[in-house]
């Protein structure tokens, strides 16, 4: 008996879907992408629940004849490829003509359409693969495609997905990837009816403005000089930001013939041009379009990839480089670039590792968040717990009997407290120590919502990005139950009535950005991982600095304090509070 058979279209089709449509986000870039490569000047996006429920895209594009809307949804079926040699000339978006036969795998789809020519359009509804309408209907020159209840056939899909906080910020980020290099395209993105980003038509640099602009999030086109470099190779342009505006959270991005695409290479270029030039833990926000021939560019052709390899990454990262320092010396007069180290900088050879053949692999757990946090230098993100275990060899150093409020401490350097001791001289960060306390009290704050809140005198406001006000809202019970008083003001900005009484004279605006950038760039998603970020971020903010006189009773309490945790040997992100000279090392230096 023969066992080969052809899968039915629908299963096929199913397993396709699970590589191109992974979550929500994959979804809009898909249908937007389509409406982008129909011509359309007007794109409206009508999400409800996350997309979950729903994702509309409306266009005023080409449209589709019946007998093309009918053919869309089948695979392979596109109007934008004939040869597969055409792929290495591409420069639509889509060209393979598998979303709508996926996404129609998966979802529940209505599309109507119509071309200019014809006077009536066409309708077509698919569940799952399966046409259940197909008629002429009324309706306007473009095309109208809504794509309903998600996954409602793929059970495990579902469960993948995030919070709908995360799974809206997934949605906005691949919107800002797209939207940034179509300026000249009217955009709307609704979510539950509410209009959350308007974009009229208008310059790269008016659209920048438009998302990011200030006060959001400190990014403001005042702040960027042009970066403008034509050479054979490559053309680079775009905004890059003075030294002075770097920020603790930056804007970076970089596009390719009209696609966002990462690439930590280039980013190192980036960096290394404003070396010298920037304050520790400070970042510049970039916006830069290189434009190149697509022959010399590995045309990815995975769909949910954005890494892109090209032919000759060495040769652009000096290129890179030279333009990004050229445009700074051009506009900064101070510091002024010493040009005469340029040669001396180290280029890195180019990092293989991010370009990956085509996978046909699903990563579920993909999530554009997660990668932001390479940007920053800090250690990968790791559960606190695992860092609190202590390993095997090394103990809890114990702090010698330290009820005995006899026992003589002092502070050494503005920066440590010695404790002598029968082992030794114990000797403990100050900071550390202080944030380690401060972070398990924010944490029990949070869990038993009593926190003390000093309110303050003057209300203060605080203006963010429509995904960082989703951010927000996701956390705002968290920092309500730490001593934020917090209200919603328009729907860009909350008002700051009250801060945690453990903030005293700190200004409270940078202190919650700090909160809201750490929870997003760790890619925190659930309430346990968000209540760990805030804590550390507001611990950080709030513990006594280095160089902090302390008086005896101060000491006391911040060692007695530590000694109460259950371990005292690192902080939440893993750093040294408490070292040990022993007796035996204090003999040997005699
Ligand atoms: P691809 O974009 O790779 O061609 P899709 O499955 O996304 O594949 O779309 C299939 C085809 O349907 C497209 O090639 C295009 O001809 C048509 N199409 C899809 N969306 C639109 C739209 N918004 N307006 C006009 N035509 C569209
Ligand atoms: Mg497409």
């Amino acid at each position: 008996m023969d066992i080969i058979h052809l899968l039915p279209d629908s299963v096929a089709n199913q397993i396709a879907a699970g590589e191109v449509i992974q979550r929500p986000a994959s979804c809009l870039k898909e249908l937007v992408e389509n409406s982008l490569d129909a011509g359309a000047t007007r794109i409206q996006v009508i999400v409800r629940d996350a997309g979950r429920t729903l994702l509309q895209v409306i266009d005023n594009g080409i449209g589709m004849s019946e007998m093309d809307a009918r053919l869309a949804f089948e695979r392979h079926a596109t109007s934008k490829i004939r040869e597969a040699q055409d792929l290495f000339s591409l420069r639509t978006m889509g060209f393979r003509g598998e979303a709508l036969a996926s996404i129609c795998a998966v979802a529940q789809v209505e599309m109507t359409t119509r071309r200019a020519e014809d006077e009536t359009g066409t309708l077509i509804e698919i569940h799952g693969s399966d046409v259940v309408r197909q008629e002429p209907c009324v309706c306007p020159v473009g095309t109208n495609i809504k794509v309903s209840n998600l996954f409602f056939n793929v059970p495990v899909r579902r469960k993948f997905l995030k919070t709908d906080q995360t799974e809206l910020r997934n949605l906005l980020t691949e919107f800002y990837h797209i939207v940034l290099v179509y300026p000249k395209v009217n955009f709307t993105f609704v979510h539950n009816d509410e209009i959350i980003l308007e974009l009229p038509s208008g310059t790269e640099k008016q659209r920048i403005e438009a998302i990011f602009g200030n006060p959001k999030r400190n990014v403001y086109t005042s702040a960027f000089v042009e970066v403008n470099t034509e050479t054979e190779l490559v053309s680079i342009r775009g905004f890059v930001v003075k030294p002075e505006n770097a920020t603790r959270k930056a804007e970076q991005y970089f596009f390719v013939n009209g696609r966002y695409m990462r690439h930590p290479y280039f980013q190192k270029a980036v960096l290394t041009a404003y070396s010298g030039m920037l304050t520790a833990d400070y970042q510049p926000s970039f916006f830069i379009y290189f434009d190149i021939n697509p022959e010399s560019i590995d045309v990815n052709i995975h769909p949910t990839k954005t890494e892109i390899k090209f032919a000759d990454e060495q040769a652009i990262f000096q290129i890179l480089m030279a333009s990004v320092r050229e445009a700074l010396g051009k506009f900064t007069l101070a510091p002024t670039i010493d040009f005469d180290t340029r040669g001396a900088i180290d280029i890195p050879a180019p990092s293989t590792e991010h370009v990956s053949r085509p996978q046909v692999a699903v990563d579920p757990t993909y999530n554009p968040f997660h990668t932001r946090g390479t940007i920053y230098p800090d250690k990968t993100p790791q559960k606190w717990e695992s860092l609190y275990e202590a390993p095997q060899s090394s103990r809890n150093i114990d702090i010698p009997e330290f009820r005995d409020a006899e026992m003589p401490l002092w502070q050494y350097n503005g920066k440590y407290i010695f404790v002598p001791g029968e082992e030794g001289l114990t000797m403990i960060h100050q900071h550390r120590a202080h944030v380690t306390v401060l972070y398990h009290r924010f944490l029990d704050q949070m869990t038993h919502a009593q926190g003390a809140s000093q309110q303050l005198l003057f209300p203060e406001v605080i203006s963010l990005s429509p995904d960082d006000m989703v951010l927000i809202e996701q956390i705002t019970g968290d920092l309500r139950a730490i001593g934020f008083d917090l209200e919603q003001l328009s729907p860009d900005s909350y008002s700051i009535q009250g801060v945690p009484a453990q903030m005293a004279d700190q200004s409270p605006v940078p202190v919650l950005q700090q909160i809201i950038e750490k929870v997003r760039s760790r890619g925190a998603d659930t309430q346990s991982e968000w209540r760990e970020q805030i804590a550390l971020s507001l611990a950080q903010s709030t513990a006594i600095p280095l160089g902090k006189s302390l008086n005896e009773q101060e000491m006391r309490q911040i060692v007695g304090d530590l000694m109460q945790l259950p371990s005292h040997r690192l902080t939440p992100d893993g750093k040294t509070i408490v070292s040990l000279l022993t007796n035996e090392e204090i003999e040997k230096k005699f």
